[in-house]
């Protein structure tokens, strides 16, 4: 069975890209346009993991990740913020509304899907020392 990745981002463009890399590794991509319908498909998909802009309109991705860690059903999957954002304090804030990590846009091709991987927890649920 693919794993599903959730990709919560309201730019066409970077939600193709990051779509057909991550389908291109065999990953299906479920994805929102914005932070409500995001959180309502996390809970019904129970993604393996969740990758979040940041600039999204109306309710930030700093929202969107605080929201998702209310849910403790969702406790366990990893969100990875995509941002374009380079100020320091950034990774601070990322950190403290819940995300795991993030990886910086533009998105690089070559890297973005190992980068991501790196979040991504054992398939079996395994030994996770
Ligand atoms: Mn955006």
């Amino acid at each position: 069975m693919k794993r599903k990745i959730l990709l919560i981002e309201d730019n066409d463009q970077n939600r193709y890209m990051t779509t057909f890399l991550l389908e291109r590794h065999g990953y299906e991509v479920v994805s929102a346009v914005d932070g409500p319908t995001g959180i309502e498909l996390a809970s019904r998909i129970q993604p393996s993991l969740i990758l979040l802009d940041i600039q999204l309109p109306q309710m930030d991705g700093y929202a969107v990740a605080r929201a998702l860690r209310q849910n403790p059903a969702l406790d366990r999957v990893p969100i990875v913020a995509v941002t374009s954002y380079a100020m320091v304090g950034d990774r601070e804030n990322i950190l403290a509304a819940g995300c795991d990590g993030y990886t910086e846009k533009p998105i690089n091709p070559e890297t973005f899907v190992a980068e991501i991987e790196r979040y991504l927890r054992p398939r079996n649920g395994g030994n996770t020392s």
